[in-house]
C-alpha cells in the first residue's frame, strides 16, 4: 500500500508516543535540543546515509534527535519534519520555542555544524598543539583563534600566522590542513600587506585561489 508523507509520519509518531490515537496530542510529547548529527562524519560517499524516522525520507545529512517526555523514546528526524509538524526546540532554561524562531535556530545550528566539520583537521591539530604547549590554552591569541574558527569558520591572517608558527615550533604537520583565512574584511587585507614575504609564504596556501593569485603578484615580486 502506498502511504503519503503525512500518513507515514503520523503512523511512526503514534507508534513511539504514549498517545496512540490523536497525532496532534502525540506531537506535544516531543522536543529536541540545540544538537544535530552530521551523518557525513560517519558515512562515506558509497553508503547511503540514514533516513528520517518520521517520514522515511532517505539519505539525510543532518538529523535532529527528538525526545519523548513520557516514555524516553527517541527518533532521529530531518529538519523539514520538525518544521512541518512544529516540534518544540527546548532551550537551556527549559523554555520551548516554535515556529519562525525555532526555524531560524535550526538554520544556525546547521551553519555552525558545517563550520565545525569544515575545520575538523584544524581543530584536531590545535588540540595536538595544546598537548605539547600546555600554556597555549590560556593564551589570548590562541583563544581568539579558537573563537574565530568556531564562529566564522575562518581566521584573520595574523592569527593564522601565529598558529602556523606554533605548528612549526612543535613539529606539527600543517600544510594539508583545512584551515581557511578570512580575506573579506579590510583589516585582513591590511594584515597581509604588512607581512614580510617569509610570513606570507607560510599563510598563502590557506587563501582561496583567487586571493592567493592576487597577493602573489603583490608580495612575491
Ligand atoms: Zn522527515
Amino acid at each position: 500500500m502506498m502511504e503519503n508523507y503525512s500518513e507515514k509520519c503520523k503512523k511512526n509518531l503514534l507508534e513511539y508516543s504514549l498517545e496512540k490515537e490523536n497525532y496532534k496530542i502525540a506531537l506535544n510529547e516531543w522536543y529536541f535540543y540545540n544538537e544535530v548529527i552530521d551523518n557525513n562524519e560517519f558515512y562515506d560517499d558509497n553508503i547511503s546515509r540514514p533516513s528520517c524516522e518520521l517520514c522515511e525520507h532517505e539519505d539525510l545529512r543532518w538529523q535532529f534527535i527528538i525526545y519523548n517526555v513520557n516514555n524516553k523514546n527517541t527518533l532521529k528526524v530531518g529538519s523539514s519534519c520538525i518544521k512541518q509538524f512544529n516540534i518544540a526546540l527546548m532551550e537551556k532554561d527549559g523554555k520551548k520555542i516554535y515556529g519562525k524562531d525555532r526555524n531560524s535556530k535550526i538554520n544556525k545550528i546547521i551553519t555552525l555544524a558545517k563550520i565545525n566539520s569544515s575545520n575538523k583537521l584544524t581543530f584536531q591539530a590545535l588540540s595536538d598543539l595544546c598537548k605539547i604547549k600546555k600554556d597555549l590554552e590560556q593564551n589570548n591569541m590562541f583563544i581568539e583563534c579558537w573563537t574565530q574558527l568556531k564562529t566564522n569558520g575562518t581566521l584573520e591572517p595574523k592569527l593564522a600566522l601565529f598558529i602556523i608558527n606554533n605548528f612549526i615550533e612543535c613539529g606539527i604537520e600543517f600544510t594539508e590542513l583545512d584551515m581557511k583565512i578570512d580575506v573579506k574584511k579590510g583589516k585582513c587585507a591590511d594584515q597581509i600587506n604588512k607581512m614580510p614575504e617569509s610570513s606570507y609564504n607560510l599563510i598563502r596556501t590557506f587563501l582561496n585561489d583567487k586571493k592567493r593569485k592576487e597577493y602573489d603578484r603583490i608580495k612575491l615580486e
